[in-house]
C-alpha cells in the first residue's frame, strides 16, 4: 500500500513538473527571435514559469480524487498556498528585473493612450495577483467573510491568468510563432477548463444525486449530527476517516461548500452518511435549524486519513470536534467485528462538551477499545487526565513499543503541532502518523 502511494506520488509529481517545464522548453524549439541580453531572457523565463504554475493551481484545487489521495486534501491545499507564493514571486520578479536593468521595453510613451495593450494586461495581471495574495494571507485581519473571499479569490485568479496570457500574446516576442501561440493559448483554456470542471460539471453531477436529511440529532458540545440518505441513487462508499463537502440551503452551483468528516460507520449498506458539526461560525451555527426532509448535496469522499494495518495498535488522538473521523473509524471497526487494539485519547475543554462520550463507553463492549479523556478545564473531583495530551500522557497509557503503533491525529492546529513534536521526540517514524487538519485556509 505504501509502495503504491509512493509510486502515485512520484508519477503525479513528474506530471506536475512536466506541465510547468514542457511549455517553457517548447518556447525554445523551432524558429527563435533574435536573442536579447541574459537578464531580459531570464526575466521572461520567470514570467512564463510563474504563469504556468499559477494556471496549474486550478488543477490542484479541482478535487481530482486520484491526484489528491496519496497526500490528502489538507497537504494539497498547503502546497497550493506555498506554491502560489512562489509563482507570484516569479511573475513579479519579471518586471522587477526589467526595471533593474532599465530595459528600453519599459520606456513610457508620451501619452497614456499609446501604452501598448500588452503592457496594460501585464499591469492588470500583476495587480490582480498581488491583491489575491494580500487577501489570502490577511483574510482574517481584513475581516473578510469566507464566502466573499472565496468568490473574489476565484475571480482574481481568472483575471490574472487571462490577462497574463493576453500580455504574452500582445507582446508577441516568443508567441509570434503560431504553433507556440496555440500551445500557450490552449494551455490557458485547459486551466480555465479545470475551473469549469469543478464549478460546473461536478455540481451538475451532484444535482442529479441529491441527499435527503432523515434525522437531526443534537449532541454534546453545541454540536449537531445530520443523518443523510441518498435520494434516487446508491450514494457512495467512503473509508472511515474521509470527508465530504456539504452544501445546505443552496444548489450545488454555490461557490462555497463546507468540508466535514463523515462520523458514521462506513459499513452502512444503504448509502446513509452522517456528519457531526460543531457550531464554530456563521454556517455551522445555522446547522441546528436544518429539518428532516431537507434536500442537501454532498461531494465526496475525499482525503487519505483512514485506518491502517489490522495487526497494529491504533492510537486515535482527537481534540474537540476532531473526534468525528475517529468516531467513524471506531463505529466501522465495531460493525466489522474487528478486534485490533484501539486507544482513543480524547481531549476537550469540559466534560459536558465531550461529544459521543456515552456511545464510546457502550462501544467498549464490542471492541478492544480503551478511552482516555483529557480535560483542559476539569470539574472538581475529576480523577482522570487533565491538561493537554502530551508525551507524558502517551507514556502513561500506551504500551511502550511506541514506534510500532499507528497514530491518527485530528484537532486544533496547535494541538496537532504539539503532538507531532511529541511523537518525533518519542522516535515514532513519520510514516506511522497520519493527520487531518481542519484548516485548509
Ligand atoms: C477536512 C475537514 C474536515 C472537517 N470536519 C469537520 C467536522 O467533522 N465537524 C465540524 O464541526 N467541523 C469540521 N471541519 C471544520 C468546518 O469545515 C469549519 O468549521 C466550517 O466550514 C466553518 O464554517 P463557518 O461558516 O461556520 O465558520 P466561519 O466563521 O465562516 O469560518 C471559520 C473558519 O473555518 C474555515 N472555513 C470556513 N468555511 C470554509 C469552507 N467552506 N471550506 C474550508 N474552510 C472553511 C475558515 O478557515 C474560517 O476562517 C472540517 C474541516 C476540514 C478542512
Amino acid at each position: 500500500m505504501q509502495y503504491r502511494d509512493l509510486m502515485r506520488k512520484a508519477i503525479w509529481s513528474v506530471i506536475y513538473l512536466l506541465f510547468i517545464l514542457a511549455p517553457l522548453f517548447a518556447l525554445l524549439a523551432g524558429n527563435l527571435p533574435p536573442a536579447r541580453n541574459f537578464a531580459t531572457e531570464f526575466s521572461v523565463a520567470l514570467g512564463y514559469s510563474g504563469l504556468a504554475m499559477m494556471g496549474l493551481q486550478f488543477g490542484l484545487t479541482a478535487r481530482f480524487r486520484h491526484v489528491t489521495e496519496p497526500w490528502g486534501e489538507d497537504v494539497i491545499y498547503h502546497f497550493h498556498r506555498r506554491i502560489s507564493l512562489m509563482a507570484v514571486g516569479l511573475v513579479v520578479a519579471h518586471p522587477l528585473i526589467l526595471i533593474a536593468i532599465r530595459s528600453p521595453q519599459l520606456a513610457l510613451p508620451d501619452s497614456v493612450r499609446d501604452i501598448p495593450w500588452g503592457a496594460r494586461f501585464a499591469v492588470l495581471s500583476i495587480g490582480s495577483l498581488i491583491l489575491l495574495v494580500v487577501m489570502a494571507l490577511w483574510r482574517k485581519q481584513l475581516k473578510l467573510r469566507y464566502e466573499l473571499w472565496h468568490l473574489s479569490h476565484i475571480v482574481l485568479a481568472l483575471i490574472a491568468i487571462a490577462a497574463g496570457m493576453l500580455h504574452m500574446v500582445g507582446w508577441g516576442f516568443y508567441l509570434v510563432d503560431p504553433l507556440k501561440r496555440t500551445l500557450w493559448v490552449g494551455m490557458t483554456i485547459f486551466w480555465i477548463g479545470l475551473l469549469l470542471y469543478v464549478r460546473l460539471f461536478k455540481p451538475l453531477f451532484m444535482l442529479r444525486r441529491p441527499y435527503r436529511v432523515t434525522e437531526v440529532r443534537a449532541e454534546h458540545g453545541d454540536t449537531t449530527t445530520l443523518v443523510m440518505q441518498p435520494e434516487g441513487h446508491a450514494g457512495f462508499r467512503f473509508k472511515p476517516g474521509q470527508f465530504g463537502w456539504l452544501t445546505l440551503w443552496a444548489s450545488p452551483f454555490r461557490i462555497t461548500g463546507h468540508p466535514f468528516s463523515f462520523s458514521s460507520s462506513a459499513e452502512a449498506a444503504d448509502g446513509r452518511v452522517e456528519m457531526t458539526i460543531r457550531n464554530l461560525g456563521d454556517f455551522t451555527s445555522a446547522v441546528r435549524t436544518v429539518t428532516a426532509g431537507q434536500r442537501v448535496y454532498l461531494d465526496g469522499p475525499y482525503g487519505a486519513f483512514t485506518i491502517g494495518h489490522p495487526t497494529d495498535m491504533h492510537v486515535l488522538i482527537a481534540g474537540g470536534i476532531g473526534i468525528t473521523p475517529m468516531m467513524s473509524m471506531i463505529r466501522t471497526l465495531a460493525d466489522r467485528g474487528d478486534r485490533r487494539p484501539l486507544v482513543l485519547l480524547y481531549g476537550s475543554k469540559h466534560w459536558e462538551s465531550m461529544t459521543f462520550r456515552e456511545e464510546l463507553e457502550a462501544l467498549k463492549t464490542r471492541l478492544d477499545l480503551k478511552v482516555v479523556y483529557v480535560l483542559s478545564d476539569p470539574p472538581e473531583g475529576w480523577s482522570g487526565e487533565s491538561g493537554r495530551i502530551n508525551a507524558e500522557v502517551f507514556r502513561r497509557h500506551l504500551p511502550p513499543e511506541y514506534a510500532e503503533h499507528e497514530y491518527f491525529i485530528c484537532g486544533p492546529d496547535v494541538m496537532m503541532d504539539a503532538i507531532e513534536t511529541a511523537l518525533g521526540e518519542m522516535k515514532v517514524p513519520l510514516a506511522r502518523y497520519h493527520s487531518e487538519r481542519y484548516s485548509f485556509v
